[in-house]
């Protein structure tokens, strides 16, 4: 696995450099063919592209196997869902060499995720050479564009969303104990541009409108939106503006990072930030953007979902948790549809930091609790059961206790916010 996953570090692969994904593709599809897939590369616009894999049909199917005749009923499918993008641009290597010190693999895009990437080909492995059949088709689609929002891959994962059961998303764990993802909040970017008026700054001044000065007073009140006790962050991540020292800025722009924990925060983000009024006379506001990834939030399939990881994991003999990310991925579209755990990729740390690490002890454990999952019965259509719902109310109130206990360490407050 340590071997495979440098090979795949080494090929260094930024979202933003199309022409990187190929040797990456390229490389999984050969590793899939040899497990016996059949490989589809959807070729990409913008993206380097993404590739789709399933089981090649045995010739003369087993009477035991439902539906794999032509023409015969649809058999029920079940996704591994993965990109091979990294946010580390190309040369990273020199860096952050790969490398394994003290039971850690180093390098760019081991954790996030790489690594998910090989433990899910170690775990369709195990179903081939075990002959190991699971109750429903294993299919796996990694994409290439992740990193910047899926952009060109979406429509693919929604399709795929659709046509199955559930989804594992192999994103990396959360946390050094490698809990899984059975929450992330949903996300948005925005672009604020302020239109003033330029003028000579030492002449005539009071003829110019400062889009600069303007800008400063939106970044006030866009950070006046954040809600850290309900879960919404607002971040101005990037300005820019102005000519030159003695010209007044005729424009100024800013880059706003937003995430909210419930879906029902979102409208209300949005039309505040859209509606915000200028201050300055002279100046006016231009507002692009949306929160186009909805949180992931623990519905009653995702917490089956998660029960049946749980008891997977007890058989293993590992202890196994879960939480609620800060950050987007696919999970959070796939989970709109189907039932959907997140999580599932390498244990490790790091992520978009130069020590980025996975331990590669955890590597076989990880690939044999998909392996388990894989193979695990698929639940009932309507997976909401009393005993799934009860299990979902337990699980978003303990999550809200910690979220809230948490806040009230980390700010000073008492814990009488708690309640409400
Ligand atoms: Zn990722």
């Amino acid at each position: 696995m340590a071997g495979l996953l440098a090979d795949l570090a080494r090929l260094e692969s930024p979202s933003v450099v199309a022409a990187s994904q190929g040797p990456v593709l390229d490389r999984l599809a050969g590793e899939l063919r040899a497990l016996g897939m059949r490989v589809r590369r959807l070729r990409g616009e913008a993206s380097g592209g993404h590739l789709f894999a399933a089981p090649a049909l045995p010739a003369r199917p087993p009477a035991c196997l439902p539906g794999r005749a032509p023409g015969g009923p649809r058999r029920a499918a079940q996704l591994l869902l993965g990109h091979c993008d990294t946010v580390w641009p190309l040369g990273m290597l020199a860096a952050m060499p790969v490398e394994t010190r003290d039971g850690r693999l180093y390098g760019p895009g081991v954790y996030d995720m790489k690594g998910g990437l090989v433990q899910a080909l170690f775990a369709l492995r195990a179903l081939r050479e075990l002959r190991l059949e699971p109750p429903a088709v294993p299919l796996l689609f990694v994409n290439s564009d992740e990193e910047i929002g899926s952009g060109e891959s979406t429509r693919w994962v929604r399709l795929l969303a659709r046509r199955v059961r559930r989804v594992f998303v192999l994103e990396p764990s959360l946390g050094p104990d490698g809990r899984l993802k059975t929450g992330r909040k949903g996300v948005g970017q925005f672009t604020v541009t302020v239109r003033g008026r330029a003028a000579h700054a030492g002449l005539e001044p009071e003829r110019g409108a400062s889009a600069v000065l303007e800008l400063s007073h939106v970044i006030q009140r866009l950070h006046a939106l954040a809600d850290p006790a309900r879960g919404i962050s607002v971040n101005v991540g990037v300005v820019s503006g102005g000519l030159r020292g003695n010209v007044v800025p005729p424009e100024a722009r800013a880059v706003v990072d937003v995430r909210v924990l419930s879906e029902d925060d979102a409208p209300a983000l949005e039309a505040a930030i859209r509606g915000l009024p200028p201050t300055l006379p002279g100046t006016r506001l231009e507002v692009t953007g949306a929160i186009d990834r909805p949180p992931l939030i623990a519905t009653p399939a995702n917490l089956a979902l998660w029960c049946t990881a749980e008891a997977a994991a007890r058989q293993l003999g590992l202890p196994l948790g879960h939480g609620t990310a800060g950050g987007a991925s696919d999970g959070n579209t796939t989970s709109r549809t189907t039932a959907t755990l997140d999580g599932l990729g390498a244990v490790g740390g790091g992520a978009h930091s130069v020590d980025e690490h996975v331990v590669l002890a955890r590597m076989p454990e990880r690939a044999a609790l998909l392996v388990l999952l894989l193979l695990a019965p698929l639940a009932e259509a309507a997976a909401a059961t009393a005993e799934t719902e009860a299990a979902a109310a337990n699980a978003q109130a303990e999550d809200e206790a910690r979220r809230t206990g948490a806040e009230a360490r980390s700010t000073g407050a008492g814990a009488g916010r708690s309640g409400a």
